[in-house]
C-alpha cells in the first residue's frame, strides 16, 4: 500500500516513509491510496480474534509491503501483553443501548499507548534496519507525551523531545513525563498552550536544515501508523456487540481529531458504522465545523479535559481530503487560504458529505463535572473528565434524535489520571494503579523554554549533541 499526501505536492511513499515522516514534505498528511475492504463476515472475524492478533491482522493490510506479517504479529503481541486487561479494550455495558470502550488499560493509562506501544516496535525495527538514529519531537497536551516516552524511552536509537504546555497537564500526567530521567528522553515544559506547541513542531519540521540535521521524526496524531493502529478497536468492540452484524455509534471524545478519524477510517473498511459522534469540550472548533460549517479557531480555553483543548485540529485535513473526494489542489488551496485567514467556511457539498457520517455536540465544564456525578451515582464507578465529555455528548444526542440504537462511548482516559476534576465532581479520589503509586516520590527533570522555536532547537541541540 501506498500513501499519498493529502496536498498533493509530495511524491507516494511506502508504509515505512509515512511511519518515519509523520508530516509529508509539503505539509500534508498522509493517507492511504484506498482503503482495505471488508466484508461484514471478514469484519466480524477479524474482531472477535483476541487483541493482538486482530490487531496484526488490520495493520498488515496496510504496513504489509514494509514488514512481514509475522513480524508484525510479535510486535502486537508484545505490545498489547503491556495492557492490564486481558481484553485489551474490554466493552461495559452501561444499561440500555449503552456501553462504555475502555482505553485506559495501557501502561500510561489513556488510549495513546494503543498506538505508541506498537509505534515504538515499529520505530525499533524500521531504524534498525535501515541502520539510522531518529529525533522524535512531540508536542502533547498530556497524553501523548507518557505515551510516547514510555513506548520509546528503550528504543536505542531515538531521541525523544517532548513539548507541553506549561500548568496546562494536570499533576499525574506532568509526572509520568517528567518522572522519565533517561539520556535519550527531554521534556520541556513551553509557556504556552497545546496549539503553541504544536506550532513549534510545525515550525521545526519546515526548518529543512534543522530537520535534517537532526533527522527529525513525528509520533503526533498527524503519523498515519497511529491512526491504522486505533482503528483496531473498533473492530474488537462492533464485533462484541453486533451478534446480527448490524451497524452501531459510537461516540468519541475529541481534539485532533485522530482518534475519531480512526472510527471513520474502519468505517470506509466496511466496519458498519451508523454515525461517529464527535464530542468536544468547551473547545468546540469540531462541533461549529460540523454544525455550521465554521471551521474557525478561537483562543484555547483551559478546560477539566486538557487533552482536548485544542482549537486547530490537525487530523481535520484527513477528512476534508475525503469530503472533497480526494482532490488535494482544491484542499492545498483550502489549507494555504486558512492559514492566512485563520478561518474557513464550509460548503454545502463537503458539509453534507461530513454529515453523512458524523453528528457533533460541544460540552461545557459545568456539564462535565455533572456527568462524573451522574455516573458515580447511577453506576458506583469513576470517569475520567474526557470520558464524561464523551457520554455527556451521547446522552445529548440520543436525547435529540441524533443518534439511534446502540452507542458505543469511547473511555479515553483511567480517572486517576484526572483526580483534581473527579474529586471536584464526587469528592471521591480515584485510586492510581499499583505500578504508579509511588509516582509523587520519584525524581522529576524537565527543561522550561518561552512558546519560540528557536529556544526549542537550541535545548535540543545541547541535550541530544546534534
Ligand atoms: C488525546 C486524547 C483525547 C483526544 O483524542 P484525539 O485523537 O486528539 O481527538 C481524548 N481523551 C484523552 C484522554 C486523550 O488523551
Amino acid at each position: 500500500m501506498k500513501y499519498v499526501s493529502t496536498r498533493g505536492a509530495a511524491p507516494a511513499v511506502d508504509f515505512e516513509g509515512a511511519l518515519l515522516a509523520g508530516l509529508a514534505p509539503d505539509g500534508g498528511l498522509y493517507m492511504p491510496e484506498g482503503w482495505p475492504v471488508f466484508s461484514v463476515q471478514e469484519a466480524r472475524a477479524i474482531g472477535s480474534l483476541p487483541y493482538a492478533e486482530a490487531a496484526a491482522e488490520i495493520l498488515s493490510h496496510f504496513a504489509g509491503e514494509s514488514f512481514d506479517k509475522a513480524d508484525i504479529a510479535k510486535m502486537t503481541a508484545e505490545a498489547y501483553a503491556t495492557f492490564a486487561d486481558k481484553d485489551v479494550a474490554p466493552v461495559v455495558p452501561l444499561g440500555g443501548e449503552d456501553y462504555m470502550l475502555e482505553l485506559f488499560h495501557g501502561p500510561t493509562l489513556a488510549f495513546k499507548d494503543f498506538a505508541m506501544q506498537i509505534l515504538g516496535r515499529l520505530y525499533d525495527a524500521a531504524l534498525e534496519r535501515r541502520d539510522e538514529r531518529r529525533t522524535i519531537i512531540v508536542a502533547t497536551s498530556g497524553d501523548t507525551g507518557s505515551a510516547a516516552i514510555e513506548a520509546l524511552k528503550s528504543c536505542l536509537r531515538v531521541n525523544v523531545a517532548v513539548l507541553f504546555p506549561e500548568g496546562r497537564v494536570s499533576a499525574v500526567q506532568q509526572r509520568m513525563m517528567t518522572s522519565v530521567i533517561a539520556p535519550n528522553v527531554m521534556n520541556v515544559a513551553v509557556k504556552g498552550s497545546f496549539d503553541d506547541c504544536q506550532a513549534i513542531v510545525k515550525t521545526l519540521f519546515a526548518d529543512e536544515a534543522f530537520s535534517r540535521g537532526v533527522r527529525l521524526s513525528g509520533v503526533n496524531s498527524i503519523n498515519w501508523a497511529r491512526l491504522a493502529a486505533q482503528t483496531v478497536y473498533y473492530f474488537t468492540a462492533w464485533a462484541r456487540l453486533a451478534e446480527s452484524g448490524e451497524a452501531v455509534n459510537f461516540v468519541v471524545p475529541t481534539g485532533n481529531f485522530g482518534d475519531v478519524f480512526a472510527g471513520y477510517a474502519a468505517k470506509r473498511m466496511g466496519l458498519p458504522i451508523v454515525k461517529l459522534g464527535v464530542a468536544a469540550n468547551a473547545n468546540d472548533i469540531l462541533h461549529r465545523a460540523i454544525a455550521q460549517g465554521d471551521y474557525t479557531p478561537g483562543a484555547v480555553k483551559p478546560t477539566a479535559s486538557p487533552s482536548m483543548d485544542i482549537q486547530v485540529a490537525s487530523n481535520f485535513e484527513r477528512l476534508l481530503f475525503e469530503a472533497k473526494h480526494r482532490d488535494a489542489k482544491a484542499l492545498r488551496a483550502a489549507m494555504e487560504d486558512f492559514a492566512k485567514a485563520r478561518a474557513m467556511k464550509l460548503d454545502e457539498e463537503t458539509l453534507a458529505a461530513i454529515r453523512d457520517d458524523f453528528v457533533s455536540d460541544a460540552v461545557s465544564m459545568e456539564e462535565t463535572l455533572a456527568e462524573i456525578k451522574r455516573h458515580y451515582e447511577e453506576t458506583g464507578a469513576l470517569i475520567d473528565p474526557h470520558t464524561a465529555v464523551g457520554r455527556a455528548a451521547a446522552r445529548r444526542l440520543r436525547q435529540m434524535g441524533a443518534l439511534e440504537g446502540k452507542i458505543v462511548t469511547l473511555s479515553t482516559a483511567h480517572p486517576a489520571k484526572f483526580p483534581e476534576a473527579v474529586k471536584e465532581a464526587t469528592g471521591q479520589t480515584p485510586a492510581l494503579p499499583a505500578a504508579y503509586a509511588d509516582l509523587f516520590e520519584r525524581p522529576e527533570k524537565m527543561e522550561h523554554a518561552p512558546a519560540e522555536p528557536d529556544a526549542v532547537k537550541a535545548l535540543m541541540r545541547s541535550a541530544f549533541g546534534t
